[in-house]
């Protein structure tokens, strides 16, 4: 997979991990089920981290696809961009090529991955 799309997906993941350990609802739950969550630091460190690898233009690609919608990548299913269910051209659709390329949906503008 290429390197910059492995780390936006990365990326992605400790976003909704940080938006869970600030969200008031899901920390009260932890905090029933006996778990505490101290790690925010620690995933703002590892973000902060992956965020450095990440070209800047690409980066702030990403933070304004994640503003807009929430996740700033889409996995492709069936030559479809799950992101906004908008047909990828097939020259593109292949998993082997798809995922050695960092691609936006031209649609929807998401990173796009293969599954
Ligand atoms: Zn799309």
């Amino acid at each position: 997979m290429n390197e910059v799309l492995q780390n936006l997906v990365l990326l992605q993941d400790l976003d909704a991990m940080i938006a869970d350990a600030q969200d008031s609802e899901i920390l009260d739950q932890t905090e029933k089920m006996g778990f505490e969550i101290k790690n925010l630091e620690k995933l703002k460190e590892a973000r902060q981290e992956i965020a450095e690898k990440i070209p800047p233009d690409i980066f702030n690609h990403y933070c304004k696809i994640l503003k807009a919608y929430g996740r700033a990548i889409a996995p492709v299913k069936d030559s479809l961009c799950l992101g906004c269910f908008i047909s990828i051209p097939t020259s593109l659709s292949s998993k082997s090529i798809g995922n050695e390329v960092l691609r936006n949906c031209e649609n929807c503008g998401r990173f796009l991955y293969w599954v």
